[in-house]
């Protein structure tokens, strides 16, 4: 049964939509005891899931019970904040008949949505170094992902996406849009900008992509849309080059350690201490080896740049450069130890949501923007090939072609770690370049 559900979920193109985009049909491979549904929502401004939350809640559970039955799970957790009252009430109505189910009412941290965060919260578990959920015994998926396994069930494909668009729109709100809708498109919709040149996050403050302009297009992963002034100091703060990121790394890096204090893989237990990480790219020592390598078991969380580091400086941005050279070099990470116990200062280090808002400076864009549904009318979109981790999918339409919405048009190329793509509009095929499918409606 679970290969069925599995390849249900496959042909939909269903990937992870919190995250980095895995492909859902090998984590519903999986043999595990426990399936978490990730309502966490702990990135600042998003507001996507909790909408979902509250428009989809027998939706989610019904996916949270077909991802428990493809990986044999005897316990399903839905683990979101305490203070997300009218969602665990919509849930909690739902409960008696879904008697494995459990509600996890988590505090308003951040990063309580990280995977490994949250399976510490809900089960006590410690994912190991450089590990995943499924070390421990436990897959986790965001909750949009859960209602697109739900919609695989069905036979219906991922075509849409909840996207949180705030910031410099005159309009903002919680959206359905098509995936592959130009993000130029998005903000006309939601009004245009306010500001002449803008920055837009995909994403949350925390984790998200900038790019300036309104380039960009919708993909399965987009949770939000911030568009900020592009002389925003949030906005020049993080898109600063590396090589001036380095340059204020060894004049300024004072050893504080504020930055391992505040690490959440630190306070798991992991090795990571960042700034040890730090001393060694400051004395440019590769030795030993132990201390560089811890990079590769940072989660690119940005505490340590947005929150921690009283001097503004940017572990994070560091270590995704070391990270890149020990790629280059093909130094794997050597770090896999399972720690028994996570720090003792653990429950004292947990950053409140709003304590991380601040430090962006993005405080006066909260706010909780109306769902405004699915959005109709869209004449154009552009569906990237990669939209997940893996490979690029494989087109299977040409340049002519007549597509109606939901028809497959790029296919996992064979054997190869990959997601379907879908058309989201139903239109013309304009162009098969690139990187991308577009499709004129
Ligand atoms: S980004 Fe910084 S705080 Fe987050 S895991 Fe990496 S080193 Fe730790
Ligand atoms: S918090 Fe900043 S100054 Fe302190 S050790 Fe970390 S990077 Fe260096």
């Amino acid at each position: 049964m679970g290969n069925g559900i599995s390849e249900a979920i496959k042909l939909a193109g269903v990937v992870g939509a919190g995250g980095a985009g895995f492909p859902t049909h090998v984590k519903a491979d999986s043999r595990v005891d426990t399936v978490i549904a990730n309502g966490s929502e702990c990135e600042p401004l998003l507001h996507s899931d909790q909408a979902l939350m509250l428009e989809y809640p027998k939706e989610i559970i019904a996916g949270l019970e077909q991802m428990m039955q493809a990986t044999g799970a005897t316990r399903g957790i839905l683990a979101l904040k305490g203070k997300y009252k009218e969602q665990v009430a919509a849930f909690r109505t739902l409960l008696p008949a879904h008697p494995d189910v459990t509600i996890v009412e988590l505090g308003n941290f951040y990063p309580s949505g990280d995977e490994q965060s949250m399976v510490y919260e809900c089960t006590g578990r410690i994912v190991p170094e450089g590990g995943i959920p499924l070390n421990v015994g436990v897959v986790v998926d965001n909750v949009e992902t859960l209602y697109n396994v739900f919609q695989a069930m069905k036979g219906i494909p991922v075509t849409d996406r909840t996207v949180t668009l705030i910031g410099e729109v005159r309009i903002p709100g919680i959206y359905r849009f098509p995936i592959g809708t130009t993000v130029a498109e998005a903000v006309r919709i939601a009004g245009g900008t306010s500001v002449p040149n803008v920055a837009v996050i995909d994403g949350g403050p925390m984790m998200g992509r900038i790019t300036f302009g309104l380039d960009g297009v919708i993909r399965k992963t987009t949770s939000g849309l911030i568009v900020l002034p592009a002389d925003h100091p949030f906005v020049i703060r993080r898109t600063l080059p590396v090589n001036m990121e380095l340059l204020r790394t060894v004049s300024m890096c004072c050893q504080c350690r504020e930055c391992t204090d505040l690490c959440p893989r630190y306070q798991l237990g992991h090795d990571l201490e960042p700034h040890k990480v730090m001393r060694a790219v400051i004395t440019r020592s590769q030795e030993p080896p132990y201390q560089i390598t811890q990079a590769h078991i940072c989660c690119l969380c940005g505490i340590c740049e947005t929150i921690a580091c009283p001097l503004g400086l940017s572990p994070r941005n560091v270590f995704a450069m070391v990270r890149k050279e020990l790629a280059a070099k093909g130094v794997k990470n050597p770090h896999h130890r399972k720690p028994e116990q996570v720090r003792t200062s653990h429950a004292f280090t947990k950053i409140p949501k709003e304590r991380a808002l601040a430090r962006t400076g993005l405080t006066p864009y909260d706010g909780h923007p109306p769902y405004r549904g699915q959005v109709a009318g869209i004449r154009h979109v552009e569906l990237l090939l990669s939209q997940h981790i893996g490979a690029p999918a494989k087109p299977t339409v040409r340049e002519g072609d007549f597509v109606n919405r939901g028809d497959r048009v790029a296919v996992p190329p064979d054997g190869a770690l990959s997601a379907a793509i879908h058309a989201s509009i139903s239109g013309r095929v304009a162009a098969v370049a690139g990187d991308r499918i577009v499709i004129e409606g």
